[in-house]
């Protein structure tokens, strides 16, 4: 029997690509031509982000096509979600070490559940052959002025974390020691199938002084605001959101680091006026989505973290950092 031709780049793209998302009447020309052709609504600000997944780096070359699918828009979502920006294009660009169809299929299927929740486009991308490396750049409306920014936190503000913290690092802690058989399905989820928290990053707009997504760690990723907004923070162990198994891991452990430096959380962290408590409440129960308040903006520079004992804990880790030198970062971001 005859062995099937391998796909060619063109047949991958109209196989795979060309149709992996509805479109949207702010498409003019999708996928097909030298570019695509969208349109901005007047008034709106297009809010534009770009994230890298390299197997190896970013995720086990094992992992299931799958998540990766997922996980390579839901990153790029959630930076959106942390500027208040309502998600409307993305473009792919795949380099793979073959077209394998299955891969393929399971890869585009969590790419595209993901965009259709979110009404997510697919405008447009690039496909080679190499080292498997995903990139996707996502595309956002939000009103001129309202975006939130790293820059607007106030001294007084209180700091909020929406969800839990703690999960994905602790799952990835466990995948990397090899003991992944024992890992549940919930811990599993926090890691590869994070949920980027559009709903709340659109109604912060109007509550929010500030905000930022924690893929860093909380330590790193709040030292960001601090460092942009020109104030320092206290915050207190005993507030962060944390599960029964994250909790009882630090119980046994002390090893405060994995919650705060641990990373991949996706979560939301944002500042806002004292003031508006009440409504950050009540868009907490609307959104059935936790948002706690951790600490307070404060003038001194710096970020204290405070222990249940009241003492000052120290970090021992920092957030992940590609680029750091080796033994001053970690491994695991
Ligand atoms: P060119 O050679 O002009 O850059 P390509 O052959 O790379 O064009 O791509 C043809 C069309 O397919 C373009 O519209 C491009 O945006 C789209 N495309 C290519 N790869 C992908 C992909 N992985 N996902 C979505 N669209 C893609
Ligand atoms: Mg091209």
């Amino acid at each position: 029997m005859k062995q099937p031709s391998p796909l060619s780049e063109f047949d991958l793209i109209s196989r795979y690509f060309a149709n992996l998302t509805a479109s949207r009447g702010d498409v003019l020309l999708g996928i097909g031509d030298d570019a695509a052709l969208l349109e901005v609504p007047p008034g709106m600000a297009l809010a534009v982000s770009i994230d890298t997944l390299v197997a190896g780096v970013h995720f086990f070359a094992d992992v299931s096509p799958e998540s990766l699918g997922h996980k390579s828009l839901a990153v790029n979502l959630s930076d959106l979600a942390a500027m208040g920006a309502e998600p409307v294009w993305a473009t792919l660009a795949l380099t793979l070490p073959e077209a394998n169809p299955s891969w393929l299929e399971a890869f585009v299927r969590g790419f595209s559940r993901l965009a259709a929740i979110h009404g997510v486009a697919l405008v447009g991308g690039d496909t080679t052959r190499g080292p498997l490396s995903i990139t996707v750049q996502i595309h956002g409306f939000v009103p001129v002025g309202q975006a939130l920014r790293r820059s607007g936190a106030r001294v007084g503000d209180r700091i909020y974390v929406t969800g839990s913290l703690g999960e994905a690092a602790l799952a990835l802690k466990r995948l990397q020691a090899g003991a992944g058989e024992g890992l549940s399905v919930e811990l599993r989820q926090r890691l590869e199938m994070p949920q980027p928290r559009i709903e709340a990053g659109l109604s912060l707009r109007s509550l929010a002084n500030s905000a930022i997504d924690l893929s860093d760690g909380l330590q790193a990723d709040l030292g960001h605001i601090l460092a942009a907004s020109g104030v320092g923070a206290r915050i207190r162990l005993q507030q962060l959101p944390l599960c029964s198994t994250v909790m009882d891991w630090i119980a046994k452990t002390g090893e405060w680091d994995q919650v705060l430096a641990g990373g991949d959380d996706y979560e939301l962290c944002f500042t806002a006026a004292a003031d508006r408590h009440d409504e950050i409440q009540q868009l907490s129960q609307k959104l059935n989505l936790a948002m706690s308040h951790i600490g307070e903006v404060e003038s001194m520079p710096g970020l204290r973290v405070i222990k249940p004992d009241g003492q000052p804990w120290l970090a021992t880790k920092r957030g992940f950092d590609h680029f750091a030198t080796p033994g001053s970062g970690v491994s695991d971001g």
